[in-house]
């Protein structure tokens, strides 16, 4: 059978651009003045994604869970037989037990966390709001308390988190989370954009706590944690930890925001924001790989590359 016939159809639905956090290095913290889409637009929109045979909905944002029809929007998806709808979102809404289950009722399959920190210190930090990391964490106590079992969670790997990341990886474990991905921070726009210096690592440093907590994941059971946005001449014999190889073989994506659509969303970060140089020449991993950021390259080169024998 052909590979694609195998591949489901991701529809990422941004709802806007609007957060109760602010975190320093966001991708959209230029964006926050952009209208919200309304109610109507992302109803119809949901119906056009079920007309493209859509497997899967992403509602995000911004942050998506603090509008007021947030739950409307995934009781819609679900009643047109959407077969997986599914939020990234910074957990905050969830600390409020009704709201939690009032979301949950509405039938959301999975919940992807961010978690920035280990504690409030990191945490609250990061994201400039204080209170966020515990009510992240209630967050996380409320829907267990329900029984929702699809937490899944992401953080991004920024200067001032790098070297917490094992204790980020033990705080996932503690409270039993399957699915994690430690994403390399995107420098193309936004506050990792603007600044450069203060937020992105060095990935021969970065890698070495990414690596201890895919470890830590492992001594925990847990072997679908992953990294992403990565160069893999680090990540020797971690290969089925990396998102994008996993992404290209199971999804085709589209993203569907306010200000762009995209309609291969995969296709189009390799060709744009990704970059390999005369570095890979001759590299066994070139196929596979998709280099780093291209804006990573411009700031501090690529002496950092290596080629795989
Ligand atoms: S040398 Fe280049 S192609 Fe090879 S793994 Fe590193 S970034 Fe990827």
């Amino acid at each position: 059978m052909n590979r694609n016939a195998l591949k489901k159809t991701k529809i990422v639905i941004f709802t806007g651009y609007s957060c109760n956090n602010n975190c320093r290095f966001c991708i959209n913290s230029n964006k926050r003045e952009l209208l919200e889409k309304t109610t109507d637009e992302l109803i119809k929109e949901i119906y056009l994604a079920k007309k493209r045979k859509a497997d899967i909905i992403e509602i995000i944002g911004g942050e998506s869970t603090i509008r007021p029809d947030y739950a409307n929007l995934v009781s819609v998806a679900k009643k047109i037989g959407i077969e997986e709808v599914l939020s990234a979102t910074n957990g905050r809404i969830f600390s409020d037990f009704t709201i939690a289950k009032k979301i949950v009722d509405c039938g959301i399959d999975g919940l992807i966390f961010s978690v920035h920190g280990h504690n409030s210190k990191t945490h609250d930090y990061l994201t400039r709001s204080r209170g966020s990391f515990n009510e992240l964490i209630k967050g996380i106590e409320n829907l267990k308390k329900l029984g929702f079992k699809r937490i899944n969670g992401n953080t991004t790997i920024v200067k001032p988190n790098m070297r917490f990341l094992p204790r980020i990886a033990e705080l996932y474990a503690k409270y039993k989370i399957r699915n994690v991905e430690y994403i390399f921070v995107d420098p193309t726009y936004g506050g990792a954009y603007d600044n450069f210096e203060e937020f992105v690592p060095k990935i021969s440093k970065a890698s070495v706590f990414m690596r201890k907590a895919i470890d830590i994941g492992l001594k925990h059971g847990y072997d679908q944690w992953k990294v992403r946005y990565v160069p893999l001449c680090y990540f020797k014999g971690y290969e089925r930890h990396i998102s994008e190889i996993n992404e290209r073989n199971l999804f085709f994506t589209e993203h569907w925001a306010p200000d762009f659509k995209n309609t291969d969303a995969l296709a189009s970060r390799q060709m744009i924001s990704r970059k390999k140089t005369m570095r890979c020449k001759g590299c066994s991993r070139y196929n596979a790989c998709e280099g780093i950021w291209s804006e990573y390259i411009k700031r501090y080169g690529d002496s950092e590359l290596k080629p795989v024998k």
